[in-house]
Formats: structure tokens, C-alpha cells, sequence
């Protein structure tokens, strides 16, 4: 039932990324905000550089991504304590951790350690299955190891000179998606949930559109002004406004179609149609040609009804 779901929920968005230019990160960096850089790829990486410490967001797909990750935050750092957190726990999200220092500092919020306990083994075995590269780089990927600070709704790290707010905030993506706030530079770390012209979705049994929305609405009040997300663009703060207008209309949308009796595999095909006219640049953007998301989105709506 599990796998199932997971198939259902995940495995389009998933096999979209499967078209995805090799999942090999470089150390190239791009600065974001005063003390965030990203390492911009599959997906996008954070590197957050205090006076005394430095936090990276994400590991990359498999350990020899997460030491590329390591080696170019070791490169920027100013100070010698290295911490690491995650999005989520998909695998190239999470799966590189063993890439990284023996000392490094790992933290989750405790809904997510929880998934990856419960979830990891599939998504790593599904992502296995999906490419022979993908293989290749989660060779001997096997157990994460546990994370030295569990942590419930949130906490705040000091990196001198700047701070990391990492919070969970409720479902969305995944039951556990962590948002990050660094400041003073007011950027936010997203992940999944505020992304650049991306078709949301919900992988696996534990995320919801209901509950992203309202995860939405708690990031607009801190009012970022830069966002980070994990497979599209940088931003500025209105990528909040825009993920959940997208919501708002594509859900109203299928609900429509599930109150006129339309089936969800007719609904999803007839928004696949009004999508590419109603969001002409989401369908066409080049980070992330996931048009076929759309029926897999559609599938979820009919799924949480209302
Ligand atoms: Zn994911
Ligand atoms: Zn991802």
C-alpha cells in the first residue's frame, strides 16, 4: 500500500526528475544573499557562512556528492564547526550524507527523521530502480545515520554574525519538509514548498496540499526576501503569493471537475490541456519539465477532496 501510494503521489514528479542533466553537482557556487551561496543543480545546495560556523542545506544524490558539498562549504567557511540539515528526506536531499566530515552537526526536525526511518528504504530502492547513474552514485548508500540534534517545531543556530532558523512548519511535499530562515540576509531556504514556476507535488502518504497552503501562509508572515528553492530559480519574496495562487486555482480547478463527476484520470488530462494555456512559463520551464506532474497533482486533489 505503501509502495502504492508513493507510485502514485511521487513516482511522476520522480521520473520527471529522471530527464534531469546528470545529478553530478559541481563546486560552482552562486551568491544569493550576503551569507548564503548555493551550489545551483540536482538540486540546489545552500551554504550558509558565519564568523564561527557554517550550515549546509541539502547533501546531493549519494557521498561522493556530499563530499563535493563538503569540500566547497569547507572552502568558504570562516569558522571551523560545520552543520548539516535537510530539506527533506528524499534521497538527493538527504542520501549524501556519509560524504560529508565524521564531525559534522546533522539536524532534523523530528517529523522527518521519523519519514526517513519509515520511507527511506523504499524511496532509496525506487531510486535505484530509475537510473543506472542514480545507482551508481547511492552505491553502498545503506542506513543514514542518526542526526546529533532531533529537534520538534524548531531551533536557531548562531554562525556568528548570522542566524539559521530551522523550522517545521507542517506538511506539504513530504510530511517533514524543514524551511530554513537565515538572517540578517531574510532568505529563505524552501525546498519543495516555495518553488519557481513548479508544479507542486505530494509525494508519499504523509504530505497534503491543504496543509502546504497553510505552511504557505506562515512563511508569508516572516516576509523573506530572497528564496532558495530546491529545483528552480532563485527568487524574491512574492514566489510565496505565486505558490499558493498556483495552488489555490489548479485545486479549485480539479475540485470542480471532481463535483461535475469527471473522473480523476479525465480530470487530469483535461487541466494537462488548460495548464500549458493557463501557465504558459510553468510548463515550459527549463529547470523542471514536469508537465506530467499535472495529472499526479490532480490525483492528489481528488485524493484529499474538499
Ligand atoms: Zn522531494
Ligand atoms: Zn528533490
Amino acid at each position: 500500500m505503501r509502495i502504492s501510494v508513493l507510485v502514485l503521489g511521487g513516482l511522476l514528479a520522480v521520473a520527471a526528475r529522471a530527464q534531469f542533466p546528470p545529478p553530478t553537482l559541481s563546486e560552482n557556487t552562486t551568491r544569493i544573499s550576503d551569507h548564503v551561496q548555493a551550489i545551483l543543480g540536482f538540486p540546489n545546495i545552500a551554504i550558509i557562512t558565519g564568523e564561527q560556523a557554517t550550515l549546509v542545506v541539502d547533501t546531493g544524490l549519494g557521498p561522493s556528492n556530499g563530499a563535493t558539498v563538503a569540500r566547497v562549504a569547507k572552502k568558504l567557511a570562516k569558522g571551523r564547526k560545520l552543520y548539516l540539515t535537510t530539506t527533506h528526506f528524499h534521497p538527493e536531499h538527504a542520501a549524501g550524507e556519509a560524504g560529508f566530515p565524521p564531525e559534522t552537526i546533522l539536524l532534523r526536525p523530528a517529523v522527518q527523521q521519523q519519514e526517513l526511518v519509515e520511507h527511506g528504504a523504499e524511496l532509496l530502492a525506487l531510486f535505484n530502480r530509475l537510473s543506472p547513474e542514480y545507482a551508481g552514485l547511492l552505491k553502498g548508500v545503506g542506513t543514514l545515520r542518526t542526526p546529533d540534534v532531533v529537534f520538534e517545531n524548531g531551533v536557531t543556530l548562531d554562525l556568528g554574525g548570522a542566524t539559521a532558523r530551522l523550522m517545521w512548519l507542517g506538511a506539504g511535499h513530504t510530511k517533514g519538509d524543514e524551511l530554513i530562515l537565515v538572517d540578517p540576509d531574510r532568505t529563505l531556504i524552501s525546498g519543495d514548498i516555495v518553488q519557481n514556476k513548479v508544479v507542486p507535488g505530494v509525494a508519499g502518504e504523509g504530505g497534503s496540499f491543504t496543509s502546504w497552503l497553510t505552511v504557505l501562509d506562515k512563511l508569508e508572515a516572516l516576509k523573506p526576501r530572497t528564496i532558495l528553492p530546491d529545483h528552480s530559480r532563485p527568487g524574491d519574496g512574492s514566489l510565496i503569493a505565486q505558490e499558493k495562487a498556483f495552488l489555490l486555482d489548479m485545486r479549485s480547478r480539479a475540485l470542480a471537475l471532481k463535483k461535475q463527476g469527471v473522473s480523476a484520470a479525465d480530470a487530469g488530462k483535461r487541466l494537462s490541456a488548460e495548464f500549458q494555456s493557463a501557465y504558459p512559463e510553468w510548463a515550459k520551464n527549463p529547470d523542471w519539465p514536469n508537465t506530467t506532474s499535472v495529472p499526479g497533482f490532480v490525483q492528489r486533489v481528488y485524493t484529499e477532496g474538499r
